[in-house]
């Protein structure tokens, strides 16, 4: 039985469509992601409600555009503005140089500036007023992610009753790490205003826990299983585990369509009589990059055998592309690029193809359908996405995955991928090539299982455990658009 009238607000840094200036013409184009490729089609045609930033600090009239882009998504799209202090503070300054690198482990990149923290509470703000303003009492809020922390303390003091859930796509890291962090305690409590927070995996919420029994002697923590509760004075938290996935059927139907077949067996034209080992990241310096490239230049230099049989197809999407740091990572990856292929580079045959563009869907499935191995070697990672589409998308099940025992991923594929440590340059060589040697049976034992395991824990799975936890609520309970009753109180 579907419960009317009610409504799934989602709230994130970034709304899911990218508002910019075309000459004299502004414009919206679809936004990219991992957390919009989740979350998009989920909310689709659900008549839901989409809070978040556009992308753009320019004072210029957003409701009418994203009125426009509301009618095609079947869900409502409502902005917060940015000024450019914002941007440059809570953006560029907290989410970038403050949270992103101390939250996968890289505390010596952060850059612990009060003014970040300030305008991070100050948006934060800005978020909760928006909420505030826009939903009402049958309305359940998913807030996500690191840019977000602070956004139930402030919607607390407006709305007491609201039911709130938090999901962190990014891992939580461990206490040792966390305890650097200037505004520790701040951030621990105002995550325990929330009535559920998710995290990707055990062992971030493991960290979380340690660290909130740490800092907060008052709190207790009970439970076993994929949810727990959490006591501290006033309030008891619920605090879980919902490893996000993908829409596994839709990547296998789109990777057996001819479209793609045609993709796939081109490269394999170009490139006869080679194994195609994959990667493909986002311009980051967690992604582990420069040292994949290492590895492969090791595995190169000790196993002469796979000279001539195997391509690596490195694909770097741009990101960040204005931040120098990132300027400066893309150079590091170029030279080390051109320096390989120049070590090793014969007649008919360079070892590695660098690509450095966003792909469109089509391509990326040729990829993946096309390539025997993937390398996803991140030196830490919440999830990682690409691992399960890989598979996926690998219909004839005969792929190798190679993956870090850093990324999210891995708690669920361990068993079944070659595991490694992204740091050992050696270690990972060695996995590359037991790939290379693996016989046909072990490949297709392996990927079966790992295809079976994503197959069961999809986008629904990960959608539906966290709707239950948060607000003993299912995806079927937010009717569809042509059967929604808007029933809402509006502020
Ligand atoms: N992706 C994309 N364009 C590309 C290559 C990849 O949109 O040219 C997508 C890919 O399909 C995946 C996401 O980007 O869904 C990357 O997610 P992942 O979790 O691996 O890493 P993130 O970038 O979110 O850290």
């Amino acid at each position: 039985m579907q419960t009317r009238g009610i409504r799934l607000v989602v709230v994130s840094n970034r709304l899911p469509v990218v508002v910019e200036r075309n000459k004299d013409e502004w414009r919206i184009r679809p936004g990219s992601g991992g957390l919009v490729t989740a979350l998009a089609p989920i909310l689709r045609n659900r008549g839901g409600l989409w809070i978040g930033w556009s992308g753009s600090s320019k004072k210029i009239d957003l409701r009418s555009m994203l009125d426009t882009a509301s009618q095609k998504t079947g869900y409502v799209l409502r902005p917060v503005t940015l000024t450019e202090e914002d941007i440059a503070n809570f953006y560029y300054g907290f989410s970038n140089e403050v949270m992103w690198p101390i939250f996968h482990d890289l505390q010596t990149r952060c850059n612990f500036v009060p003014a970040y923290w300030y305008q991070y509470l100050s948006v934060n703000k800005k978020f909760a007023k928006v909420i505030a303003d826009q939903t009402g009492k049958n309305d359940y809020i998913w807030i996500n992610d690191y840019h977000l922390m602070h956004v139930a303390h402030n919607l607390r003091e407006k709305r007491k009753k609201l039911k709130i859930g938090f999901f962190l796509h990014i891992p939580f890291p461990p206490m040792d790490i966390f305890l650097k962090l200037p505004w520790r305690a701040q951030i621990l409590r105002a995550l325990l205003e929330y009535d559920l927070v998710g995290f990707q995996t055990l062992r971030d919420r493991r960290n979380f826990i340690h660290c909130v029994q740490t800092l907060m002697p008052d709190a207790h923590a009970r439970g076993k299983g994929q949810v727990i509760t959490v006591t501290v004075p006033g309030r008891t938290v619920r605090v879980g585990t919902f490893p996000i996935s993908i829409d596994f059927k839709d990547f296998a139907q789109q990777a057996a369509s001819k479209k793609v077949s045609d993709g796939a067996w081109y490269f394999h034209e170009d490139l006869p009589d080679r194994q195609i080992i994959l990667s493909v990241d986002r311009l980051d310096y967690t992604k582990g990059i420069p040292e994949r490239l290492e590895a492969i230049r090791n595995a190169l230099l000790r196993f002469p055998d796979m000279h001539l049989k195997v391509t690596f197809c490195q694909v770097v999407v741009p990101s960040r592309e204005e931040v120098p740091e990132y300027q400066a990572l893309k150079a590091q990856i170029e030279q080390l690029v051109g320096e390989i292929n120049g070590q090793f580079t014969k007649s008919g045959w360079a070892p590695i193809h660098y690509i450095y563009r966003s792909l469109k869907r089509d391509e990326l499935l040729a990829y993946y359908r096309a390539a025997e191995i993937v390398l996803v070697t991140p030196l830490k990672d919440g999830m990682n996405l690409v691992a399960k589409e890989y598979c996926a998308c690998n219909i004839e099940e005969n792929g190798v995955i190679v993956l870090s025992e850093f990324a999210g991923a891995a708690a669920q594929l361990q068993k079944y991928a070659l595991l490694v440590n992204p740091y050992d340059v050696e270690g990972v060589a060695d996995a590359i090539y037991r790939a290379f040697t693996m016989n046909r049976d072990e490949r297709r034992t392996r990927m079966k299982k790992l295809r079976q395991s994503i197959r069961k824990h999809d986008i629904f799975w990960w959608l539906n455990s966290f709707l239950s936890a948060a607000f003993t609520k299912h995806l079927d309970d937010f009717p569809l658009l042509d059967e929604y009753v808007p029933q809402i109180e509006m502020k």
